[in-house]
């Protein structure tokens, strides 16, 4: 089965985050600038790759009917992230921004945990850490950029900076991770298993991620399904560079 054409489905990515900012923040409307979902920089079409939330390397171990049934990127849950140079304190990390950061810290962590096997293997901290990652864009890809302009937003956002630990502000509550014995082989009546990787639902103060064989709790301050009452002011930053970690929604 073809994939979707992937200069398409930017365009369509973008369209549509943007349309959702806008909602948000009428600021947005007079530019062509689009914040990142987790560092929220803001740039233009160019500064912005396809990422593939669960990895591409991860998708290449999905059985083979289950590859021939599902096109990979709907196995993958799609989003953009910048990919432009990140700096902590002072210092710039090599490589190309949030897509980079994601690969590096996260995504051999996420194909290990999505084997079927995983439950026999080691299970570590950045192995939890990795599907925090991605339950947080999965939630992101849900609810767009009221999820990242939250204050759990910005937990999350840094959270996703910090890949070897939680933070000591991450609820100790929501640290846990269930999972089950993942599906070694396809059929037709689990397709949803290996199509859209995220299936949330929301219970007040906690978004239940569940990607396929595991679930995760991520931490809300408010129910994104609530209709939101204003639009939101944005100043933009004055150092372009570095990751913007404040919070819009108080
Ligand atoms: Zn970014």
């Amino acid at each position: 089965m073809g994939e979707i054409d992937l200069p398409g489905l930017k365009d369509r990515l973008w369209h549509k985050m943007r349309d959702d900012l806008v909602s948000l923040v009428p600021w947005f409307a007079d530019n062509d600038l689009l914040l990142c979902p987790t560092c929220c920089r803001a740039f233009k079409y160019e500064g912005f790759s396809l990422e593939h939330i669960i990895p591409q390397q991860a998708l290449a171990e999905d059985p083979a009917l289950a590859r021939a049934a599902v096109p990979k990127n709907e196995r993958s849950g799609m989003t953009l992230l910048c990919n432009r140079t990140l700096v902590f304190e002072k210092k710039s990390i090599p490589g190309q921004g949030c897509n980079n950061w994601k690969g590096k810290h996260y995504d051999r962590f996420i194909r290990e945990a999505l084997r079927p096997d995983v439950l026999k293997k080691q299970f570590h901290a950045r192995h939890h850490m990795a599907l925090v990652a991605a339950g947080y864009l999965g939630l992101f890809r849900e609810y767009g950029y009221q999820i990242a302009l939250l204050p759990t937003g910005l937990l999350m956002r840094m959270q996703f900076f910090n890949p070897n630990s939680f933070l000591k502000e991450f609820p100790v509550g929501y640290q846990m991770v269930l999972t089950g014995e993942g599906r070694a082989e396809y059929d037709e009546e689990a397709r949803a298993y290996w199509s859209e990787p995220f299936k949330t639902s929301i219970d007040r103060d906690v978004a239940h991620v569940v990607m396929r064989n595991f679930s995760i709790m991520l931490p809300l301050s408010r129910d994104p399904k609530a209709p939101l009452a204003r639009a939101l002011r944005y100043a933009p930053p004055r150092f372009k560079f570095r990751p913007d970690l404040t919070t819009a929604f108080d």
